[in-house]
């Protein structure tokens, strides 16, 4: 199976999904429901995975875009997640996806001078002795105060009292959630987008018929739940043209990260845990904007900032704040841009302002705050997997913990929250186990980490053969090799578009380096229904272009429309859509600015 996402054979996955039974049914297109999918059909089980709007649409685009251990979890003594999530880092950069995961090196300024380094350093020889022996990425390194100046010329350097230098790893978040969805559609998985899980199906005791409970019904309660009562999948809304259908599945599956309270309180399910949304924010700025040749990460008073090199740009952030509001898209504030920018300029020897970001986004954290202990129907508790903290809904977020949980509320239904970004091949392979421990014959274990994503395979012979791909194809050779960075081995699918239609190989007018034919690959192998999946997450260029691609949006209208059949005044809406949103996200930009310099503010950091 080839493992693409054709969003021109919607009706054949919604036939597939609908004709069932499947052995297991995820609801949620995000990075775990992604993984849930790969590792569930690389084990040979009929899988089917559906997604409310586009793969990746929720905090899966939005991260920090870190493939790390995570030196605060060090701090706060979080070992086990450290441990697993470099032992992750390592296998992806490695073995997995090459391609997509790239080790990164970060800078950590010192400006305590007799305690700090030492302090640090011990913390660095813990982080790289995790990693164990076989290591892709170099060991840490102590810099002088002018080591640390050469590579970094844009610190403050008074008071500066020399860094480390360590390696961490970076990712496209949602570029890779989309390829983890297309590497299991190729294990035999069907995907379906734009697709939301609106109640689940329960029988009684396996005698009485199917019968939705949730939004449909509209008034179930806990209380209506019996004894014997048995998840058998869940009844999904097409997005596109409105109409239900039941899908049916021995096991079904909750990777709603910040959804998850809603997706059971609609079926009247009380789950094991509740999930508090944190929301972080990032700026996005040229590399222009700070000197360095390194990442920097640096103390904040209330965690770390991080100065991610991506690119020709910087990524800036973040915050760790909590947030009651709309799940979807989570604004960022004029103080949220304001605390970034102040937090920044406490070691930048030039200050950053407003002018010099380019976007900015938000994101939700899906963290894990067990409720009260609660008995479920047939008699499990939440199996605390991972450790969520108890009485976890009075802390702050910068202390919750950041590992994961699987919680089996009822017969047929297991949910996941909670974890990071890194470990998801881990929270994945724990949700499926769950999932099948009662199946009615045996299922093999994971073997995902033994399984490299689409694109892995024949890397080094497509990166050898840029330059005869550029002549066979007739693109210059900077444009294979942009390809080859983003898709891998795959980049030659790209490449056969525009072999069969050549000004496709041209860039996108206002939206270099990507090309014309990307816009088409997102539609016929990458399942992009609309201008906003592929300006927000298969091209970046709402974050990375100064005015979040709106100038872009009629060429990419213009490439889709006849790919998905739209006539003029469809085409017309989905730009004005995409326009709408893309103001929205640069609203906190405009806002004005909060009173005081915050570069004023004490330079040794907290
Ligand atoms: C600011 C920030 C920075 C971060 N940085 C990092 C980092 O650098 N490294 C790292 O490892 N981790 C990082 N993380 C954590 C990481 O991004 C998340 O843990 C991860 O993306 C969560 O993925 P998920 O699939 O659980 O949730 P999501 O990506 O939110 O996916 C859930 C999906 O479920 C869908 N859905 C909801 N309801 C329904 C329904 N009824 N039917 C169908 N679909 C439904 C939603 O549309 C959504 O797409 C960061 C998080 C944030 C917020």
């Amino acid at each position: 199976m080839p493992g693409v996402l054709d969003a021109r054979e919607r009706d054949e996955a919604i036939r597939k999904l609908a004709a069932g039974p499947l052995d297991v049914l995820i609801i949620g297109g995000g990075i775990t429901g992604a993984g849930a999918a790969l590792d569930a059909a690389s084990r040979g089980l009929r899988v089917g995975l559906v997604e409310s709007r586009d793969l990746a649409s929720g905090t899966s685009s939005r991260s920090s875009k870190l493939i790390h251990g995570g030196l605060r979890y060090l701090e706060q003594g979080d070992f086990k997640l450290v441990k697993e999530a470099l032992r992750e880092r390592d296998l992806l950069v490695s073995r997995l996806a090459p391609h997509l995961v790239r080790p990164v090196p970060f800078l950590y300024p010192l400006y305590r001078k007799v305690v700090e380094r030492p302090y640090v350093g011990a913390g660095l020889v813990i982080y790289d002795a995790m990693e164990g022996i076989k290591r892709p990425v170099p060991h840490h390194r102590h810099l002088t105060i002018r080591g640390a100046l050469r590579r970094a010329p844009a610190l403050r350097p008074d008071r500066l009292a020399g860094a480390m230098l360590y390696y961490d790893a970076q990712v496209d978040d949602a570029r890779y959630t989309v390829t983890v969805a297309r590497t299991a559609v190729r294990h035999g998985a069907t995907v379906l987008t734009q697709a939301s899980a609106v109640s689940l199906l329960f029988s009684s005791g396996g005698t009485t018929p199917r019968t939705p409970r949730g939004m449909s019904d509209g008034n179930a309660r806990v209380s209506d739940m019996r004894d014997g009562d048995r998840v058998t999948g869940a009844r999904v809304r097409d997005e596109e043209s409105g109409r239900t259908f039941d899908v049916t599945a021995t096991s079904t599956v909750v990777c709603a990260g910040v959804w998850s309270d809603p997706v059971f309180a609609a079926s009247g399910v009380r789950a094991g845990y509740q999930v508090r949304m944190s929301k972080g924010v990032h700026l996005v700025m040229p590399r222009s904007a700070i000197d360095s040749e390194t990442g920097m990460i640096i103390r904040t008073s209330k965690s770390v900032l991080f100065f991610i090199p991506t690119g020709d740009r910087w990524i800036v952030g973040t915050t760790d704040t909590e947030w009651t509001g709309d799940r979807a898209e989570p604004g960022a504030t004029a103080e949220d841009v304001d605390y970034i920018l102040g937090e920044a300029n406490r070691v930048l020897a030039r200050p950053l302002s407003r002018a010099d970001v380019l976007a900015v986004y938000a994101g939700l954290r899906p963290l894990v705050a067990e409720p009260a202990p609660v008995k479920h129907a047939d008699g499990k508790h939440a199996d605390g997997k991972g450790g969520a903290d108890g009485g976890g809904s009075e802390k702050p977020t910068t202390k919750l913990s950041r590992e994961h949980v699987v919680d089996a509320p009822l017969p047929g239904l297991v949910s996941i929250a909670g974890g990071k970004f890194t470990t998801y091949r881990l929270m994945a392979k724990d949700v499926v186990d769950a999932a099948v421990e009662n199946f009615p014959r045996p299922v093999p274990p994971s073997v995902t980490g033994e399984l490299p994503l689409l694109g892995a395979d024949g890397l080094p012979a497509v990166r050898a053969s840029a330059q005869r791909l550029a002549d066979d194809y007739g693109v210059p050779v900077a444009s294979v090799e942009h390809l080859v960075a983003r898709y891998g081995s795959t980049a030659v699918e790209v490449l056969e578009l525009i072999r069969a239609d050549k000004p496709l190989g041209q860039p996108l007018a206002g939206g270099a380096p990507y090309l014309r034919a990307e816009v088409a690959y997102a539609v016929t192998h990458e399942g992009a229904l609309h201008v906003t999946d592929v300006l927000a997450r298969r091209v970046r260029l709402l974050i990375e272009s100064a005015d979040s691609g709106a100038s872009v949006a009629p060429e990419v209208a213009a490439i889709m429309a006849p790919l998905l059949g739209w006539n003029r005044r469809r085409r017309a809406a989905e730009v004005r859509e995409y326009q709408a949103f893309a103001a929205t996200n640069a609203a906190a930009l405009r806002a004005p600015a909060a009173v005081g310099d915050a570069s004023d503010k004490e330079l040794v950091p907290a």
